[in-house]
């Protein structure tokens, strides 16, 4: 008698686990352009929103882009254990709210954070089930044409963001997926077919 098929050991497929999908790479790339333009399309898409203690660029508003905070409530969110990770970017700190996005996954739906390499590495410590997302340029001289473009930030900023942008660009075989920012629409495309 077989016993491969006995106690029911029906072949029903494991509960799929929530998703907790990071996308990273260097300032520049256009992570905001590609997540705002899959968010347009599909705003049930959740998106974590990060403290910083930069200043809010023309048009950010609290608690849309980022939660801006000053040094001293960011060094609350650390000491009350608040923030799932957080790193120090081109001389402003940025953290992810923990419960948020605990909940998120907690109510089994999807969670993108867009956050830089450090927080990326420190996901992967934490949470290893995560998947990490590289968004890289098609160039070199494409992504420094697109910060400079950008004109949010001043020449010193860019120079700092630059010289990260080289140590983060050197780090993508660490990531799961690599997709290249040439296209805004099929890279929103396939990173909504990632997060599903
Ligand atoms: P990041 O969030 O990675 O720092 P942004 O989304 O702010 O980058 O994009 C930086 C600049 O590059 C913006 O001016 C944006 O309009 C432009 N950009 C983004 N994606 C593309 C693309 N595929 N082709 C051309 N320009 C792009
Ligand atoms: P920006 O100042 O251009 O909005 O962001 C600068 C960098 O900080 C980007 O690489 C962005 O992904 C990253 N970043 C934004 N929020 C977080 C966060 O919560 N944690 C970490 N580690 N990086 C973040």
């Amino acid at each position: 008698m077989s016993t491969a098929v006995s106690r029911g050991t029906s072949p029903v497929p494991p509960a799929r686990q929530p998703r907790l999908t990071v996308l990273s790479g260097p300032s520049g790339v256009g992570k905001s352009t590609v997540v705002a333009h899959m968010r347009k399309a599909h705003p049930e898409v959740w998106l974590s929103v990060s403290a910083t203690t930069r200043k809010p660029r023309p048009g950010e508003q609290d608690g849309v882009q980022y939660f801006f905070v000053d040094d001293e409530e960011f060094d609350k969110l650390i000491a009350n254990g608040e923030l799932l990770e957080w790193a120090e970017f081109a001389g402003n700190r940025y953290g992810t709210p923990r419960q948020a996005v605990l909940d998120r996954l907690e109510a089994g739906e999807p969670v993108l954070l867009e956050i830089d390499l450090q927080g990326a590495r420190q996901v992967r410590e934490t949470m290893p089930e995560a998947q990490l997302v590289f968004l890289a340029p098609p160039s070199w001289d494409e992504l420094v044409r697109r910060l400079t473009g950008r004109g949010t930030e001043s020449p010193e900023v860019i120079e700092r963001r630059l010289a990260a942008a080289k140590v983060e660009l050197a780090a993508e075989s660490e990531f799961d997926v690599t997709l290249v920012n040439t296209s805004v629409e099929d890279v929103a495309r396939e990173l909504l077919a990632l997060l599903r």
